[in-house]
């Protein structure tokens, strides 16, 4: 029987990969001009990491994790985000030894057992960005602009950026109990799964697809009606900045985010440049996240980009395949002997060159150097062999012309430079 990939795991063939390697190549030039640097972390962690840091109550831990019990008895988690991890390795690292600001950014899989349909996968890439260590509002506007910066950078148009204020520990509670005063009016009309989030987590039902729950929050209070004098002036003064850095954006008081670490500042930016909205991304600060999960107080902000529906979304006239720069067709046993050679000083100097191993007519190595897009062909005959030439072809305007085999190196590598 064929062995097949699991329902939601992806393969990335080579026809998509020049896009998601482009979009990583921005990400890492982006964030790393604006300081920060890459960490790599493991794909698995306890799982008591991700029950701590993300919370009990959510759907990820609820539902969504990937977790299994090693040969030793651990209780194991495929991480599904990558911030709680990267929080630990900090804590673990101490990197705050050095300097307690940490700005760092992470691209990887991670994992959730959702049902898998379109643009919403089991395994699945985000490229994450965290400031740990700064609580100054500043760092909020400035982790948004490199954020609108990057999107703006790998081609996104129609952006929305959207931000509200989640409270702290300090008020949310109080807004909490409104809320589930609110609700608990309106119960009749929850799912099941919110008449239980109702008493765990009543936030979340602000999340629930489900119609009747959507309107039964519709007219519910709003966060920032609720939140103390220190979040206000916390949120009045991420408005300011934003402003500064030229950004403008929209409040949505009904975006409360999926996690429950976020406190004060969450933000999404959308974009409709398919006509509907599209959420690419999210993020917000997580001041609490630390002391779940270490003990120590640090705070922290961040953001989450799906990689799939960012790709998804690059505009559709840009070439990202990496085409071969050059083919070359030998027709005789001297010729591939001379070709092997050259092949070898092309590929040395990183020039994308194609050779037709199975010693197959000129008509037939063509084809193959049409179907695989070559921009030149070099062909190697006899005859011009023994007048030690070649012919080298554009592809595109379909012109010949001969050169002297000792000359060739130079000649592609200046027809091929910056192609
Ligand atoms: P979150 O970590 O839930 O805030 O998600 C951040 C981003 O990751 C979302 O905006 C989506 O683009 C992406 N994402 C989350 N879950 C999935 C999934 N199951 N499949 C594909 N992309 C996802």
């Amino acid at each position: 029987m064929e062995i097949k990939a699991i329902r939601g795991f992806n393969d990335i063939l080579p026809d998509e990969i020049g896009k998601w390697q482009f979009v990583e190549d921005t990400a890492r030039e982006v964030f790393e001009g604006f300081g920060f640097s890459e960490i790599r972390i493991p794909i698995i962690e306890r799982t008591e990491l991700f029950s701590r840091g993300i919370g009990e109550v959510t759907d990820i831990v609820e539902k969504e994790m990937y977790t299994f019990t090693d040969k030793s008895g651990n209780s194991l988690t495929l991480r599904p985000e990558a911030t709680a991890s990267i929080a630990r390795a900090y804590i673990e690292h101490q990197l705050y030894t050095f300097d307690p600001v940490a700005k760092l950014y992470c691209i990887g899989p991670m994992f959730r057992y959702e049902k898998p349909q379109k643009g919403r996968y089991r395994q699945f890439y985000q490229i994450d960005a965290e400031v740990f260590g700064v609580e100054n509002p500043m760092v909020d506007a400035e982790i948004i602009l490199m954020l609108i910066h990057f999107l703006k950078k790998v081609g996104l148009e129609k952006l929305e950026l959207q931000i509200n204020s989640l409270g702290c520990r300090a008020c949310r509670p109080r807004y909490r109990e409104e809320l589930k005063n609110f609700l608990t009016k309106r119960s009749f009309q929850l799912c099941e799964d919110c008449q239980r989030r109702l008493h765990t987590n009543p936030l979340r039902i602000f999340d629930c697809k489900v119609e009747t729950c959507q309107e039964a929050i519709a007219d519910a209070p709003r966060v920032v009606d609720y939140i103390c004098d220190e979040c206000h002036k916390h949120f009045n003064k991420v408005k300011e900045y934003l402003g500064m850095a030229g950004l403008t954006f929209i409040l949505n008081p009904r975006m409360v985010r999926g996690l429950d670490y976020y406190t004060r500042t969450a933000f999404e930016v959308v974009s409709y440049q398919l006509g509907a909205q599209n959420a690419v991304t999210g993020g917000g600060r997580y001041d609490n996240l630390f002391q779940e999960i270490g003990g120590l107080d640090v705070p922290g902000i961040g953001f989450a980009i799906g990689m799939e529906r960012l790709i998804s979304l690059l505009p559709k006239e840009k070439e990202f395949f990496r085409y071969p720069h050059l083919f070359v067709a030998a027709l005789s046993e001297e010729a591939y002997r001379e070709a092997y050679q050259l092949v070898n000083q092309l590929h040395l100097q990183g020039i994308r060159t194609e050779l037709d191993y199975e010693g197959k007519s000129l008509k037939s190595q063509m084809r193959r150097a049409n179907k695989l897009k070559a921009r030149y062909v070099l062909i190697l005959g006899e005859e011009e062999l023994k007048r030690g030439r070649a012919a080298l072809r554009n592809m595109e305007d379909k012109s010949q012309e001969e050169i002297p085999i000792s000359d060739i190196l130079n000649v592609i590598k200046g027809k091929v430079k910056g192609v």
